[in-house]
């Protein structure tokens, strides 16, 4: 595996490779990799002649400081599995390369009602930070195709937004959450908890799953939602943010939906202090 840490390094290599013909598949990501995140890697090795895989923890898109802090890396152990899993390429830049100017706002991104629900309402400059540092490494690697998780459902709708507003040629390919057994949602986030905590968190997918299934059944949207958030609520440790069903293609909440609606359920919530998300699709 090639390792770059250098920007221009990176695009004289992949340069050369272009000269080949050669297809290029990015996989960007924040490090701590776990098996969803080598899912994404895999597909993108099916489907592209060569893999980039990025390692960087954007602090842009970080609004909460001590959470940026407390973001899991293990740089070592990530290179051994992209190592074993036959990556070609790792791009892992410094913050000094990334934002030379070290000026982490010197341009915004916006998008519009995107920003306004779920993730971007309670996470404000989230997405912006997110649109900033994917414009960044379409530039850079100006791939065939990029690769992004279900798992972040809104940034998808967000990397969709970006590709189609800025007329970046890369194709996005959206890849299924990947689950432990018990149903949590992988997440380099889930190493801050404990085992316990983990058992507990299971508990998010077990409810937005009984949404959806209440909805597949023909219930109300709304009924369905409040029975999912009760269920939840029988579990004191966990905090709610949100939980929400909504219309996927535009984040439109459950009382503007319409039966032509590709419907999803959504949550946010706290177990041991480290915030998590998760979602499933309804009717897929
Ligand atoms: P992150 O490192 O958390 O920023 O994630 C990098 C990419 O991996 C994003 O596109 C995520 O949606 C995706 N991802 C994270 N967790 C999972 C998972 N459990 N299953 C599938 N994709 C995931």
């Amino acid at each position: 595996m090639q390792i770059f840490k250098n920007i221009k390094s990176l695009q004289y290599f992949l340069a050369e490779e272009r000269q080949k013909k050669r297809s290029v598949g990015l996989v960007p990501t924040m490090g701590a990799l776990h098996e969803g995140h080598l899912k994404l890697l895999n597909q993108s090795q099916k489907e592209n002649d060569i893999t980039v895989c990025s390692i960087y923890v954007n602090p842009a898109q970080f609004n909460n400081t001590d959470d940026l802090k407390k973001y899991p890396r293990d740089l070592d152990h990530d290179q051994f599995l992209l190592e074993k899993q036959a990556c070609d390429v790792l791009f892992s830049p410094s913050d000094k390369e990334m934002y030379p100017e070290g000026n982490l706002n010197g341009i915004k991104l916006g998008f519009g009602k995107l920003e306004q629900v779920l993730e971007g309402k309670f996470r404000p400059g989230h997405f912006s930070g997110v649109g900033i540092i994917l414009s960044k490494l379409f530039h850079i690697v100006n791939s065939d195709k990029a690769y992004f998780g279900q798992k972040d459902l809104q940034q998808c709708s967000v990397v969709r937004k970006l590709i189609e507003e800025l007329f970046f040629s890369t194709q996005l390919v959206i890849v299924p959450t990947v689950r432990e057994n018990n149903g949590l949602a992988m997440s380099s986030r889930n190493t801050r908890l404990s085992e316990k905590g983990k058992d507990l968190a299971a508990n998010l997918y077990h409810a937005i799953t009984k949404v959806k299934n209440l909805i597949e059944e023909g219930e109300k949207i709304e009924v369905a939602r409040q029975a999912g958030i009760s269920t939840l609520k029988e579990q004191p440790k966990i905090r709610q943010e949100y939980f929400e069903v909504i219309d996927k293609r535009d984040f439109t909440t459950a009382a503007d939906i319409t039966p032509k609606s590709e419907i999803a359920v959504c949550v946010a919530a706290f177990v041991e202090e480290v915030r998590l998300i998760d979602n499933v699709l309804v009717f897929s």
